[in-house]
């Protein structure tokens, strides 16, 4: 898990980041837009535990709540978010809901985002075959 010297990117980090876009984009509009773990879908919540260990890929600062307890805000570091709408742009679109894979059931075919539950037609795919 070292992180590479030359750029300061750990490259564990940036699979979980890359790997997850779609997540990542539902959860924030950019690298200005904070969240807390609350704010994760559920269906997110491993993947973002595994990222946040990464302080190259999120910063991290603590909030009062309530006086007493205190809690974890993130936001995206803006060279990584960079990154994550690079990716957004260059990917193949396949799916009419915009998300980057899809699975194949027979004779339907399922979204790959966990946080999306379309439901599409082979002809509905942006494949050529
Ligand atoms: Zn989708």
């Amino acid at each position: 898990m070292g992180a590479n010297k030359a750029t300061g990117i750990d490259q564990g980090g940036a699979q979980v980041l890359l790997h997850h876009i779609d997540l990542w984009d539902d959860l924030v509009d950019g690298p200005d837009d904070e969240f807390r773990e609350q704010d994760v879908p559920e269906h997110g919540h491993a993947t973002f535990v595994k990222l946040s260990r990464y302080s190259s890929i999120l910063n991290r600062r603590t909030e009062n709540v309530d006086g007493a307890d205190t809690r974890e805000v993130y936001s995206f570091r803006p060279r990584m978010w960079g990154r994550i709408e690079t990716a957004l742009e260059e990917r193949d679109e396949w799916c009419p809901c915009g998300h980057g894979g899809f699975q194949n059931h027979g004779d339907y075919y399922t979204c790959s985002y966990d946080g999306c539950d379309q439901q599409f037609a082979r002809d509905e795919l942006e494949v050529d075959s």
